[in-house]
């Protein structure tokens, strides 16, 4: 049995002129998503349909759940353009619901064909009668069990169950960022919402084997894997800092190796961004949070940065943090016990309000470069796609 599902699209539709191009990466993103199952994605007014047989709804469910870009999604039930069409559907999804405990209903239509001969008043109220005149369920305005969607569309399409999208711009839309991704709650956060501006990402990752495990890594591919599910595909680049963490060690002062470490990454992610042509670094600071992020420590590794930094958390706060971790799927793979290279190394008192001058005349006692450049020509790299997850 072909099955449809529909798909609202989000702020793409406010674009004016170039809206083509916003429409035209969505469907891309999603025939990309579904590529290896047969399926037809077709764009029209608004509206993104997606027709498959019915034994591929779990991965259509899926790539929609992921998908940046749209507002909500249904499955839909489709029926002839007549309102005894519209009316039997409509009694057919109203009885299923029935069954499941709702007991009370209201129909919602919406007519963008205005050819057809009743307006959306008329289709609620005709297509309704087949469930309350028999006294199947209640018709309640305000706080019903179920709403059933009515869209009178080149089709008509039916549905009860609709579903919030992720929102956003389609992934493709506005250029490419350099994450840097560590195994806590806030880069993998950071990331996604970079993505819903449209923009692609790609990761780095800063390792200091033996001292930080294989499992620390483990946990970061898989961030990076769950990241590729909303942003199409994404690599992460792997770098050992091992080296580059003795040194600070031996070099540095103690209060100051949180706050060199954070410089030679960003040393480090100027490289990579350029070798990748990414035009911007992405972190997961969020202002006041740890030590390395008051003001004054976040202006120290930014002057390091070649091109712009985003910090998409900035204004967060945990709750905040959490909540959208919860929602992508990160929170329970972020919170695993294994430490990142930073935890090891911090030192007992930090410095908590560097100076730009101070910091990078002791970055140049460190003198990193070197040692830097060798991590990333020995970066080891790992690829992930969304069409993998299905
Ligand atoms: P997170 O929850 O993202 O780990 P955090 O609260 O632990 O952040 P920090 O450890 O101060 O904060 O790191 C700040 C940011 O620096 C991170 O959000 C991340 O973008 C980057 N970062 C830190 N450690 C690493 C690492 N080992 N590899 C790549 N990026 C890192
Ligand atoms: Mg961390």
């Amino acid at each position: 049995m072909k099955i449809t599902y529909l798909a609202k699209l989000g702020e793409l539709t406010l674009k004016g002129s170039n809206i083509k191009s916003f429409e035209q990466q969505l469907v891309r993103n999603t025939r990309d998503f579904l590529k290896h199952i047969p399926v037809d994605v077709i764009l029209r007014a608004g509206r993104m349909y997606i027709e498959a047989e019915d034994e591929y709804s779990e991965k259509i469910e899926f790539c929609l759940s992921h998908l940046i870009g749209i507002t909500g999604w249904a499955r839909t039930e489709t029926c002839e353009k007549n309102i005894e069409a519209i009316t039997q559907t409509v009694t057919k999804l109203g009885l299923m619901a029935k069954e499941n405990g709702a007991k009370t209903f209201k129909v919602d239509a919406r007519r963008s064909d205005k050819s057809f001969p009743m307006d959306s008043y008329e289709i609620m109220r005709a297509s309704a009668s087949g469930l309350f005149d028999d006294g199947s369920l209640k018709v309640d305005l305000h706080n019903p069990d179920i709403i059933i969607y009515v869209e009178v569309r080149e089709k008509c399409f039916v549905y009860t169950n609709s579903h919030i999208g992720c929102r956003g711009l389609p992934v493709g839309t506005s250029g490419k960022g350099l994450l840097l991704l560590s195994g806590g709650l806030d880069s993998p956060v950071a990331g996604y919402r970079m993505l819903r501006r449209g923009m692609r990402v790609e990761c780095v990752y800063f390792h200091s084997y033996p001292y930080t495990s294989e499992e620390a890594q483990k946990k970061v591919e898989d961030l990076a894997k769950t990241l590729s599910t909303y942003g199409m595909q994404t690599t992460l680049n792997i770098l050992s800092f091992t080296d580059v963490q003795m040194l600070i060690k031996e070099k540095a002062p103690e209060s100051w190796s949180t706050i060199a470490l954070r410089m030679c990454m960003m040393t480090a992610s100027n490289m990579l961004a350029k070798h990748i042509n990414a035009q911007c670094l992405i972190t997961g600071e969020s202002l006041g949070q740890v030590a390395s992020q008051t003001l004054e420590n976040m202006a120290v590794t930014e002057s390091m940065a070649e091109i712009p930094l985003l910090r998409p958390c900035v204004g967060l706060d945990k709750e905040e943090i959490v909540q959208t971790a919860y929602f992508i799927n990160t929170y329970e793979t972020s919170i695993l016990p294994y430490e990142d290279c930073c935890v090891l190394f911090s030192p007992k008192h930090p410095v908590l309000r560097a100076s730009i001058e101070e910091a990078k005349k002791i970055y140049n006692e460190i003198n990193p470069d070197e040692l830097i450049k060798k991590s990333f020509e020995e970066r080891v790299v790992k690829h992930f796609y969304a069409n993998e997850a299905l």
